[in-house]
């Protein structure tokens, strides 16, 4: 594994819901050693497979306008009624550490980071292959009931209007292809080059 020869960087992966960014997120963290994941903080209710300070930081919802009152937040969003964001805290320990940061958020906030930070940042919109594929890809996870599958659905058709706003616009229409585009990405903006270029 290389030394990181720069200042940390950001990775921001952002994406309509059911797009398969969560996906390709995972697989680069495991990929790569040099990137860690920001943990946001949310006031949603923990789902089963889910582990407090690894997939979120779980929180009251008083806990988390707490945080907004003393100013902990990079960004925060609310996103079908419950709010999520990035802790400044979470910045600095993985750059403290050393390492790369990643974020897996929704649009609005992915703007916010990319602005505050720029060229420390690349910004890359994941896009489903078609708007009926998303939409099957959403009913067929079977995690939402009805009315919140309507509201993720209205979501997902404002959000895809934000995709020329990015750095990158990856389409998952295979998902091994595009993994290796993710990675792509993550090389040439660390290194100026994918690693198997090197003399
Ligand atoms: P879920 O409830 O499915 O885990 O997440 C719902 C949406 O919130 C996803 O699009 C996810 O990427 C986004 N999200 C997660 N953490 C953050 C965050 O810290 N800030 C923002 N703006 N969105 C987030």
């Amino acid at each position: 594994m290389k030394e990181m020869k720069q200042e940390g960087k950001m990775f921001i992966f952002t994406a309509p819901s059911g797009a398969g960014k969560t996906t390709i997120v995972r697989h680069l963290l495991k990929h790569y050693d040099i990137l860690d994941f920001s943990v946001s903080a949310t006031t949603r209710s923990k789902r089963p497979h889910e582990i407090h300070g690894k997939d979120y930081y779980f929180m009251s919802v008083a806990e988390f306008n707490q945080r907004i009152e003393s100013d902990e937040f990079i960004e925060w969003e609310e996103v079908y009624e419950d709010k999520y964001g990035t802790l400044k805290s979470e910045v600095d320990r993985v750059w403290e550490s050393g390492k790369h940061i990643v974020f897996d958020i929704e649009v609005k906030g992915a703007t916010n980071i990319k602005y505050m930070y720029g060229d420390r940042c690349k910004a890359i919109f994941i896009k489903p292959p078609s708007l009926e594929i998303l939409i099957e890809r959403l009913t067929n996870r079977n995690t939402e009931s009805a009315s919140s599958l309507k509201k993720r659905i209205a979501r997902v058709k404002r959000e895809m209007t934000y995709q020329n706003t990015f750095d990158e616009v990856l389409v998952n229409d295979m998902l091994e292809v595009a993994k290796k585009e993710a990675e792509f990405f993550v090389e040439t903006f660390i290194y100026g080059r994918p690693f198997d270029e090197e003399e």
